[in-house]
């Protein structure tokens, strides 16, 4: 049978509906977007979506019992069960909105956290996770009196699962894993790190920032007990993420952020949280970030989730295939088959911030520094290194146009010794 992922994504036909990638940025000449897995861009439908809400349908949400409160309250509720679809979660209550992957990885570790987790326990994590996954879990220790572990990676850039047994046991209290490394790429066997932890009783929290966009992704398949997730990853708009939770775990856990719509009732005394996931939603949320959101999941849905992946990675062999080719640049991470649609390198000796300014003046979008995993920097003895990340509207073209321009950038350093 030919699938859409087999017969190929044609980037072409989406790349109209994104004004920024047609617009000139220097010389008249296109940008070349290669800084997707910071932010991605954002198509005509979700703008419309969010200048639509404000022009017509814009009051404050579960609380207004005026016809255009309760039109906003639609719309933000069917963003929630957009999402709900999306990951295949079995109800919209178990779809917390958040400010992100930092705020959804943050209310874990605050609410369930500080609820569940004792001096003596332990938290596993991973050399390769974002500081998003890492802060959060120090901060717990450090308030709880509980030790952070973590494992290591192996020299190709992958999760080193050998030790994984012994550092799992009962005291293992959450294992918090990436599901892709936003630096290396890398795949994670994620449904097996699930399944081995719960076998010692463990939580699984799984960052999926740089999975969710570019992956399919069913959270009842993967038995995961919570998931984050950024919206201006995947063409929404930033201040909005998710969490998912399993619902017995969401509906024992206490209220984070205390304030309006979170509770049932108060008094002076005190007061009753209100149910989930108005619990976790304290105050007035992301209200149009959100319905941009559920416009983006449109778009996304729309595009076999299969098949954006298969594209990325097409776009990274590429990449492989070009960038071997420049003297002196080394790529850091699994081979081609094994990653998602990023690619991070080193080029001899030059810093990287240079890289990516002589990049920009080809019009080429990079990102440059430890991209936000210092740890997993040390592991391979680097301060920095380049990131080039892709999404569905990149093309082979745009690929090329970066290996020409870092075999450019090479020449000018060498000419320079
Ligand atoms: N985790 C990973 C793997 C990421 O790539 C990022 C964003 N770079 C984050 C967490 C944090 O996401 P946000 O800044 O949207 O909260």
């Amino acid at each position: 049978m030919t699938t859409a992922a087999s017969r190929g994504l044609d980037p072409e036909v989406y790349r109209g509906d994104f004004p920024i990638l047609s617009q000139g940025v220097r010389d008249g000449r296109p940008l070349v977007y290669l800084d997707n897995a910071a932010t991605t861009q954002r198509p005509r439908q979700v703008i419309q979506a969010m200048v639509d809400t404000y022009e017509h349908h814009y009051a404050n949400v579960h609380r207004g019992i005026h016809w255009l409160a309760e039109r906003t309250t639609e719309l933000y509720e069917a963003a929630r069960e957009k999402v709900r679809q999306f990951i295949n979660a079995p109800a919209g209550e178990q779809i917390v909105f958040t400010s992100g992957t930092t705020g959804a990885i943050n209310l874990v570790a605050r609410s369930w956290g500080d609820a569940n987790v004792r001096a003596g326990d332990e938290i596993l994590v991973t050399e390769m996770e974002h500081h998003s996954n890492l802060v959060p879990w120090h901060q717990l220790a450090e308030r709880t009196g509980a030790v952070v572990r973590h494992l290591p990676l192996t020299e190709d850039g992958r999760l080193d699962l050998a030790p994984f047994d012994a550092l799992l046991s009962r005291r293992t209290r959450l294992v918090a894993v990436t599901a892709v490394s936003n630096v290396l790429g890398t795949i994670n066997p994620v449904e097996e790190i699930i399944r081995r932890a719960h076998d010692v009783g463990a939580v699984v929290l799984v960052d999926g920032a740089q999975s969710v966009p570019h992956l399919p992704t069913d959270v009842a398949a993967m038995d995961v007990d919570f998931l984050a997730f950024s919206g201006h990853k995947m063409l929404g708009p930033s201040g909005v993420g998710v969490l998912y939770g399993k619902r017995d775990l969401l509906e024992a856990m206490p209220p984070f952020l205390g304030g309006g719509s979170m509770i049932r009732r108060v008094t002076l005394e005190g007061f009753d949280p209100g149910d989930v996931p108005a619990r976790f939603e304290a105050g007035t949320p992301a209200i149009v970030p959100a319905i941009g959101l559920g416009a983006a999941i449109d778009y996304l849905a729309a595009i076999p989730a299969d098949a954006i992946h298969e594209h990325e990675r097409r776009l990274v062999e590429r990449a492989h295939e070009a960038l071997a080719s420049v003297e002196g640049l080394r790529i850091i991470g699994p081979p081609p088959e094994d990653k998602a649609g990023i690619v991070t390198f080193t080029l001899g000796r030059i810093h990287p911030h240079d890289i990516a300014q002589l990049l920009d003046r080809h019009n080429i979008a990079v990102r440059a520094g430890h991209h936000c995993a210092m740890p997993l920097h040390r592991r391979y003895r680097l301060s920095a290194t380049t990131r080039a990340s892709f999404y569905f509207y990149n093309t082979p073209a745009e690929v090329d146009a970066l290996a020409g321009a870092l075999d450019q950038v090479r020449q000018v350093f060498q000419r320079r010794k």
